[in-house]
């Protein structure tokens, strides 16, 4: 088959390289110059365990089959990635309750390896912090997110697919048994193929309504939710991930690790309703507070803004969260079309795994 799939993110390489593998001719188109400029590049870039998602939902089951094909594709592949582990803490009562029924929810989940700890068990791992407890995954680790997109390119490209840069999908319609594409850009046009999978990330939906048989009221509504990062001037205090218990829309302001070891905090949740990437350093009071919960070592002047990324989500504030949404033929019954929506975290962990699952749509 002809696959055409919209945007070079993780999710748009990871289901090329899976269907380009399976034999099928695949064109990637991307409205950007470069792979990996949206959402992919604006993360954590943090390998999750799988604990957090509800037992049997999309977001658990990717998470962790995601998880394993990812490590073992960063060791065959040479992408830079550690398993250093994290650590969710809990500073009271309440957070020890949460913690529990993390533990239990990732068991489920079939997370490997998680231990609940006491808080002088989790000095010992880590003497800067202050808990009461603490959940260790030893699984979660890290990953150099832009060499992953690299190798997946590769791997596209030795299978013979391509990456058409600079050439946004306009519109799409059904004609005699094929889908008619139309692309923006200088090379633009009009072309066949006989499939077609949307993963443009926070402009899904902006997608999927431009194709014509698809009907608007199966586009679900896009919520963002903005994640904004604040960089530590100073030797990295940790040596592993450091989570709080999870707040609403999010993971909780935590400890996140480069491979270079630099330490950094976020993403914490600000709902939006326009596309931006500025980071209000006054937002760094509430990390400060948020921080200090668990780490009162935290000096004084030592945050300063860095970067931010949005989530597109499908659920909005005091909502439950959604799950990640794939809108495949046997839902709505147009042959070949494969709409990808809501994929914020753990999008990345889950690339590889959701890539088979998409993959295998293709073909029915
Ligand atoms: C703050 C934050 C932290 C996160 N942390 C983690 C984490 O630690 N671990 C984890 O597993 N996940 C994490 N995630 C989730 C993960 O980053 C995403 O799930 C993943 O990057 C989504 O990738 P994507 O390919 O769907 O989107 P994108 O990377 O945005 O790719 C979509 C592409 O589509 C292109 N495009 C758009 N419109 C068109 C068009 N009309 N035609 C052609 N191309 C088009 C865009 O240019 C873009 O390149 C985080 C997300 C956020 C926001």
């Amino acid at each position: 088959m002809q696959v055409l799939v919209i945007g070079a993110g993780v999710i748009g390489l990871a289901v090329a390289r899976a269907a380009a593998r399976r034999g099928h001719e695949v064109i990637v188109a991307e409205a950007a110059g470069a792979i990996g400029t949206g959402i992919s590049s604006r993360n954590s870039e943090v390998m999750h365990g799988g604990m957090y998602y509800p037992t049997g939902s999309l977001r658990a089951r990717h998470c962790v089959a995601g998880r394993r094909l990812l490590y073992a594709f960063c060791a065959s592949h040479g992408v830079p990635h550690r398993k250093c582990g994290k650590l969710i803490v809990a500073t009271d009562a309440a957070e020890l309750d949460k913690i529990e029924a993390l533990a239990a929810q990732g068991r489920a989940n079939g997370v490997e390896g998680l231990e609940l700890i006491g808080g002088n068990a989790a000095r010992e791992m880590e003497p800067e912090l202050s808990c009461i407890g603490a959940l260790h995954s030893p699984e979660t680790g890290i990953v150099d997110g832009h060499a992953y997109m690299l190798a997946m390119r590769g791997d596209l490209e030795d299978a013979g697919g391509a990456i058409a840069f600079n050439t946004p999908v306009t519109g799409a319609s059904r004609t005699g048994g094929q889908w008619s594409v139309s692309f923006g850009g200088s090379d633009g046009g009009e072309f066949e193929f006989d499939a077609i999978v949307n993963c443009a990330g926070l402009s899904a939906q902006a997608v999927a309504r431009t194709i014509a048989d698809y009907p608007a009221s199966r586009v679900p509504r896009q919520v963002l939710a903005k994640g904004n990062y604040f960089g530590f001037a100073g030797k990295p205090a940790f040596a592993r991930l450091i989570y709080p218990t999870p707040m609403p829309g999010g993971l909780g302001v935590h400890v996140t690790l480069d491979l270079a070891g630099r330490m950094r905090f976020g993403p914490d949740v600000e709902w939006i309703t326009r596309e931006h990437y500025d980071v209000d350093p006054a937002r760094a009071a509430i990390f400060y507070a948020r921080i200090r919960t668990y780490w009162p070592g935290l000096p004084d002047g030592s945050l300063a803004p860095d970067y931010a990324g949005i989530r597109p989500k499908l659920t909005g504030p005091g909502e439950p969260a959604a799950d990640f949404m794939i809108d495949a033929p046997a839902q709505h019954g147009l042959p070949g079309l494969v709409q990808m929506f809501g994929i914020e975290s753990p999008g990345l962990t889950s690339s590889l795994s959701l890539a088979e699952e998409v993959a295998g749509y293709l073909e029915s």
